[in-house]
């Protein structure tokens, strides 16, 4: 039998083979195919990396000579020799995962150089200083990669060679100096390691794959791959490719480019480059590289050919790509080409692009642009009208505004984000280890760094606000305080970041709501025509109607009435209405109460006119609208010591008496929603002559408004009949009042078990159901909504007990099973029965694309959820 292949050569793949290959390998094949000027090299692939962790961490039989055979092919193919004197083969090593993880795993260039490789690439390129400083930073990165030594500690000796040269920049080193700083790396190493650094190529070459196989499994791979739900089954490909040099003089440089830019989508080269340097000056933000532009100047041909390129690589691909360049004596060469990450704008604007230029179809462009993302665009902003006090301004590397308290690392980052507090992580750059910082943090703020810097592609990735290379701001990670213009800020001091414009400000600015560009607004039109689901929005305010509709919704899936109770002009009224002793007391109160319950539904009405607009009658139990009795009791003694007004302590203490009669061990199960109407029918009789009385208004008017009753919490369908009589009672009270004839839906909440289950009988006395998936969610799990999402559940997820927060991502399996009972048994009672969801889960993607698949008419959500639903919709829609 054949050995098996664990490597291929860039030659020999393409783009299909990435769950071999990795995504970095196959993008090097690919690119190699089509004709792309590629340095050659081969990769190892992704099973040999599982095989190595399956063999107890060897390599599978046969790979080292593999890797031998294939290093000889490329001394031949490059007329270099791997070791050899007068013209060494030097390769860099990179992991490459099948989906993106950048700079998470580990990579380490130069990789062939020795004491006498290093003197042969001297004299090849009349550039000693070129050849020290590659065999400096080459021992450097090896033995933080592979010897696992700590990276200041060569800093250190670095920093003291400039000191003694008395420079500041690395560039201005001499060859002498850097040769210092070679000899003393190698010393370091002996004494650290306890061996010599090794002066085999080939040894050298083996211990950095098995480096890089090895950190697919670091901590901070791991916590990538758990924020990203990327399997940990996958494995790393191994690429080694010959290294072309970007730092041999003045005709040479490096840099990264998107093809379009990452932040605003517009169609033009966004990226930058750096003279005379290596490719990790410029991402690990150490010098601030220049715009790409700039190239147009220095190196006009180069940059026209780099333009031809990524303009093939789109057409190719289909996609916008993040391309690594290098410039050896005026020759260019594409190192890797990538899909760019973007924003959610620029993934909108270059969707819509894409398919003005024929590149997508509408259906292609509508999924490239994830629902998730547009939580991004639909980021507050700095209300451009207030006054805030502009501390510095860096570089706008990830849109949208955020405020916090200043923390200065990413654990105390995490463990205040963790009490909730919200914080901005404030670094002078970040490096893949403060991953977890900028999961808690609401921004970031580095004060080095480029666009491209690890600050800002991650930033960008997680849709959270970043400005990266604010060089005003000084910071002292000892003294744990910054300071820019004159200021200083401490930590835990409040700052605002605007990624969007680049500018830090003190203090806490207000923020105003995002509008949707002319480019949105015609994808959604584009989802709107694919999708099968309504969209609706919950409101309980004509503000937030209007705002809904303006953002697409088809009418109201819940309007929660409990909300206008505790204006302050209502609550003591509906308090002397819970406080009634008998039921003539309690209708006076609730005559008050009409006038202004009308005029809400009034309002919410006609904001909606024409659409329907599901009005759901008192959910919460009563004693939620009385003072806390902890505060009473306090209140109480407090006047009783002060010797206060005998008539005001009187009043609290029946205050007091009535919320302890209402008191419940259980209030979520107790007297609460459609009970409320059976306990207190007064209460319900109000609110439907408010909304009926509100409909007859607008019809006298001319409107079109369009009310739908929805009674909560059923659980038996005699509470329902119950109620359902109560409304047409009601209804046929108005029609002797007004002449007028109100017929209008009558309709369910679905938020118990018991509910999905004898849907039929229930579907009887109902016109429509909407699934209260929140209480549903409660009542499956036997979770309690107030106290389980702080107090355990993030724990369950972290555990993977849970995949999901089931209050934020619905159940499939158990709550989505009574769902779907819910539904088919309701229909099949009620054919052409009305179903929609209203809980939380109408906004969540995930849940969308279910509602989706059990055929639901409609999703409900909050305001600014709705384009995210249109669009999770329309995916749904074409994905299945
Ligand atoms: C629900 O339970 O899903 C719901 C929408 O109602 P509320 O959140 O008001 O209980
Ligand atoms: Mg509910």
């Amino acid at each position: 039998m054949d050995a098996k292949k664990y490597i291929y050569k860039f030659s020999e793949g393409n783009a299909k083979m990435k769950e071999l290959l990795g995504g970095k390998g196959a993008g090097l094949a690919e690119m190699t195919s089509i004709g792309l000027p590629v340095p050659p090299g081969f990769t190892i692939t992704t099973e040999a990396c599982n095989e190595y962790y399956s063999n107890k961490k060897q390599f599978p039989e046969g790979l080292a000579d593999s890797i031998a055979d294939h290093i000889r092919d490329l001394e031949k193919e490059t007329g270099k020799v791997f070791g050899g004197k007068d013209n060494p083969l030097l390769v860099s090593v990179r992991s490459g995962a099948v989906f993106s993880m950048p700079g998470m795993m580990d990579t380490v260039l130069n990789l062939g150089l020795t004491k006498e490789t290093v003197e042969g690439l001297a004299h090849l390129t009349d550039n000693p200083r070129f050849a020290y400083d590659s065999y400096r930073r080459f021992i450097q990165m090896f033995g933080g990669v592979v010897l696992r030594m700590e990276h200041h500690e060569f800093e250190d000796i670095l920093e003291s060679w400039k000191k003694k040269q008395g420079v500041t920049l690395d560039m201005e080193m001499t060859a002498d100096s850097l040769k210092n700083v070679a000899d003393e790396y190698l010393k370091l190493v002996q004494e650290r390691v306890g061996r010599p650094f090794p002066q085999d190529p080939k040894e050298q070459l083996f211990m950095a794959v098995e480096a890089v196989f090895s950190s697919w499994n670091n901590q901070r791979a791991i916590t990538y791959r758990k924020i990203n739900k990327i399997p940990d089954h996958l494995g790393t490909g191994v690429n080694i490719q010959s290294m072309v040099f970007g730092n041999m003089g003045n005709d040479c440089g490096t840099g990264v480019a998107f093809t379009r830019n990452p932040s605003n989508g517009n169609n033009e080269l966004y990226g930058e480059y750096l003279l005379n340097a290596q490719g990790e000056d410029v991402v690990a933000g150490i010098r601030t590289p220049h715009p790409i532009a700039d190239m147009k100047e220095d190196m006009p041909e180069i940059y026209t050919e780099f333009q031809k390129i990524c303009h093939k690589l789109e057409e190719h691909y289909k996609d916008v790509q993040d391309i690594e360049f290098t410039i050896e004596r005026s020759k260019l060469f594409i190192l890797q080409t990538r899909s760019g990450k973007r924003t959610a704008n620029a993934a909108v604007k270059i969707a819509h692009d894409f398919v003005a230029e024929g590149i997508l179809s509408k259906e292609e462009a509508i999924l490239r642009v994830e629902p998730d993302q547009i939580n991004q665009i639909m980021h507050r902003r700095i209300d451009p009208d207030a006054h805030v006090e502009v501390l510095a301004k860096g570089l706008p590397a990830s849109p949208g505004a955020a405020s916090g308290k200043v923390v200065f690392d990413a654990d105390q980052a995490e463990k205040q984000a963790a009490d909730g507090t919200k914080v901005i992580l404030v670094r002078p750059e970040t490096t893949p280890d403060d991953i977890h910082g900028m999961v808690a943090a609401q921004g970031i703020l580095t004060s080095r760094g480029g666009m491209t810097s690890h600050a800002a592609v991650v930033a960008r990735g997680m849709g959270k606000p970043c400005i990266s290379g604010c060089e005003e701001v000084k910071i002292s990670l000892a003294a744990k305080e910054f300071t820019a213009r004159g200021k200083t800020v401490r930590v835990g001091d409040i700052i605002t970041i605007d990624g969007t414009t680049g500018q830090v400000s003190l203090g806490e600015a207000p923020m105003i709501d995002p509008v949707l560009t002319p480019e949105f607004i015609e994808i959604l039109q584009w989802a709107d025509d694919l999708r099968n689901l309504g969209v609706r929005a919950n409101a309980d305010t004509p503000d937030d109607a209007r705002k809904a509709r303006e953002l697409g919704a088809a009418g109201i899936g819940l309007c929660r009435t409990e909300h206008m109770f505790f204006a302050a002009d209502r609550l003591p009224v509906v308090q002397e209405m819970i406080m009634a002793e008998t039921v003539e007391e309690r209708r006076a109160a609730l005559g008050r109460l009409l006038p202004f319950q009308q005029e809400d539904f009034e309002g919410i009405l006609s904001a909606m006119d024409g659409l329907p607009v599901t009005i759901r009658l008192l959910d919460p139990p009563l004693h939620e609208f009385l003072p806390n009795l902890e505060e009473l009791a306090v209140e109480i003694t407090t006047l009783k010591l002060q010797d206060g007004n005998p008539a005001k302590i009187r009043e609290l203490e029946a205050l007091q008496r009535k919320a302890r009669a209402l008191a419940e061990f259980n209030p979520m199960l107790g007297l609460r929603g459609c009970r409320l109407g059976i306990i207190y029918p007064e209460v319900y009789r109000m609110q439907i002559r408010a909304i009926l009385q509100a409909t007859v208004r607008l019809l006298k008017k001319g409107s079109n408004p369009m009310p739908e009753i929805m009674i909560p919490l059923v659980g038996h369908e005699e509470e329902l009949r119950i109620n359902r009589d109560m409304v047409l009672d009601v209804v046929q009270e108005i029609e002797e009042e007004t002449g007028i004839h109100c017929d209008y839906p009558i309709g369910t909440m679905i938020e118990l078990p018991r509910a999905c289950l004898v849907a039929d009988e229930i579907a009887r006395y109902a016109d429509f159901f909407s699934f209260g998936t929140n209480d549903l969610t409660q009542t499956t799990f036997g979770f309690s909504r107030d106290d389980a999402e702080g107090k355990f559940l993030h724990r369950y997820v972290d555990d993977k007990i849970l995949d999901n927060n089931p209050f934020a991502v619905l159940d499939r399996k158990g709550v989505g099973k009574l769902v779907e009972t819910g539904v088919s048994l309701g229909r099949k009672q009620r054919p052409e029965l009305k179903v929609g969801i209203c809980g939380e889960h109408g906004g969540d993607p995930n849940s969308v694309e279910f509602c989706h698949l059990v055929g639901l008419d409609y999703v409900s959500c909050s305001p600014f959820r709705v384009p995210i639903a249109r669009l999770a919709a329309a995916h749904a829609a074409i994905n299945h």
